[in-house]
């Protein structure tokens, strides 16, 4: 057998690929299985938007880049985080990478020495803590459960950090709960951390535009101004425009990070595809109406969802703020399934008896819980929901 180093032995392979994957083996097989596993949104990338990558490659565009990304999308991205988010950048203090996930691997990259901490909140969008292991430093681990919205309290912050944090990540809306900080408790959140001003600070906004509340969307930068020179702003066009294959996503903050994340970046992928960065150009400074479409159909499953899964003994299910995702407490049906231990073993039964395949909590740092994608057609939800109440009795 090969020796393969310490730092893939120390992490798994993503857990909702996982599932994705054999949901489609057992689909091979000629068995029915729905999936509600997806970590990407169920509809087609905007015409406006292909139309623009066609165009490219017959002009020729299919050329190495600017290893950050092109002017032209780096102006774009600028004029979005104006637009949007109120946030003012300079061109060096933009880097476009290969999605949202080389943005945060870069940043890890950039910043972790051997043992450096990461404050993340669980539940985490299951990349995290695996990407800072491979950059050697060492998640920390907050513990957030329905009890409290998923929502973490400045209290636990708190007590998570010292002086070896290095960074804290902050995903609102939040993969895999859906909830969002609201504007005092981001307030609360950076208080706190005014008394570290070593640590750095990364928000995730990959899912700002699928949100319900009519409020405007903040994150803790927009609360927190001042924490400016210590704030990476993470953002992407894969949910919010149905282009998760494209692979683009961007980071804007103070220029001696993004310099540093460049480096990274340099010495790996080079520039994301310059296609895709035409497309990606395409999406921000083009028509927005359908992210209003997407953002509708999620919102009015997710009313269904919700309701229907509170309805089945066993499962507790709260609203969430936005995302295509339901994070319901499942611990009553794992207590009355035959042979059913915790949520691991749920999700393997529901696939095998059900044939429903949903991701279980704990790959997302949280036991007794399962993520549920609505990312699928109202039929599907329906079908697999029946299957489920069919199952719990
Ligand atoms: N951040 C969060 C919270 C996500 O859920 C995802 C995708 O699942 C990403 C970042 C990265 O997305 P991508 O690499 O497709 O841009």
């Amino acid at each position: 057998t090969i020796k393969l180093a310490a730092r893939v032995q120390a992490v798994k392979p993503s857990a909702t690929l996982a599932i994705t994957a054999r949901a489609k083996a057992l689909r091979a097989a000629g068995k029915d299985v729905i999936g509600l596993g997806a970590g990407e949104p169920d509809f087609d990338t905007p015409d406006h938007i292909k139309t623009a990558a066609i165009a490219a490659i017959q002009a020729g565009f299919t050329k190495y880049t600017a290893v950050d990304g092109t002017t032209e999308l780096k102006q774009a991205v600028i004029d979005k985080f104006k637009r949007e988010n109120g946030l003012e950048y300079a061109q060096d203090q933009i880097l476009v990478s290969c999605g949202g996930k080389q943005s945060f691997f870069n940043l890890a990259q950039a910043l972790l020495d051997p043992g450096d901490e990461v404050v993340i909140p669980a539940p985490y969008w299951v990349s995290y803590p695996d990407m800072v292991l491979l950059a050697s430093g060492a998640p920390v681990l907050i513990h957030a459960g329905a009890e409290q919205s998923f929502k973490i309290t400045p209290a636990q912050l708190k007590g998570a950090l010292n002086e070896k944090s290095r960074l804290f990540v902050i995903n609102s809306p939040s993969n895999p709960t859906g909830m969002a900080y609201r504007r005092d408790e981001l307030e609360a959140l950076g208080e706190v951390l005014r008394d570290y001003p070593k640590v750095v600070i990364a928000t995730d906004d990959m899912y700002e535009h699928i949100r319900w509340s009519s409020t405007p969307f903040v994150n803790i930068l927009n609360v927190c101004p001042d924490l400016a020179p210590r704030t990476l702003v993470l953002n992407g066009v894969s949910k919010a425009y149905s282009m998760t294959g494209w692979r683009i996503g961007y980071a804007g903050g103070p220029a001696e990070i993004i310099k540093a994340m460049k480096k990274v970046q340099s010495q790996s992928t080079s520039n994301p595809t310059s296609i895709s960065q035409v497309a990606a150009q395409a999406a921000l400074e083009g028509p927005q109406e359908c992210i209003g479409v997407m953002r509708t159909a999620f919102h009015e499953r997710h009313d269904f969802v919700v309701e229907r899964l509170n309805q089945i003994p066993g499962i507790d299910c709260l609203p969430t703020d936005g995302t295509f995702y339901v994070f319901p407490r499942v611990q009553g049906l794992i207590e009355r399934l035959p042979g059913v231990g915790n949520d691991l073993e749920l999700a393997e039964y529901l696939i095998e008896q059900a044939g429903v395949a949903i991701v279980p909590g704990s790959a997302f740092g949280l036991n007794g819980y399962m993520r549920i994608s609505i990312a699928t057609s109202r039929a599907n939800l329906e079908q697999a929901l029946e299957r489920i109440a069919k199952l719990a009795g």
